[in-house]
């Protein structure tokens, strides 16, 4: 696994860092400067569940949770969410949550980084990491070889 040695990773502690430049696995642009979140330009992501439909705006600052509804959904509901300008889904399909086995979402940062967080409402777990190489062996090398380490 020599790509391993060629990555630099970062996990962020939550409440750090601001998210300023989100965009969709096609390059949409997700930040919505009209709807702030403590000050900073949200997220905003379609969502579907069940067959409702709408749109969340998103905490940018990472490891807060004040996330803007457009309606109350109940806690613990699993949205799969997407982007609004071109619909591509958001959710990884290898990646499901260690908390709760929901599926995750990606928003992919400048540079190679992305969030990775659950999509069930109410789970707070996320991941923030830049990353640099090849990020499907950074996967692999999570899910193989992490807890050997630990
Ligand atoms: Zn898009
Ligand atoms: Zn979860």
């Amino acid at each position: 696994m020599a790509e391993v040695q060629n990555r630099i990773e970062l996990e962020v502690p939550p409440g750090e860092v601001v998210v300023r430049h989100a965009e969709c696995p096609n390059g949409c642009d997700l930040m919505d400067p009209e709807v702030e979140i403590h000050g900073h330009p949200s997220i905003r992501v379609a969502y579907e569940h069940a067959d409702r439909k709408g749109e969340v705006h998103l905490d940018p600052i990472y490891g807060s949770h004040d996330n803007l509804f457009d309606r109350e959904l109940p806690e613990g509901t699993i949205m799969e969410l997407s982007c609004p300008s071109c619909q591509v889904a958001l959710r990884d399909p290898d990646a499901t949550c260690t908390k709760c086995s929901a599926g995750m979402f990606t928003l992919h940062l400048p540079k190679g980084g992305f969030v990775e967080a659950c999509q069930r409402k109410g789970c707070f777990h996320h991941k923030l990491r830049i990353v640099t190489g090849e990020q499907m062996m950074q996967r692999l090398f999570d899910e193989v070889g992490m807890d050997a380490y630990l």
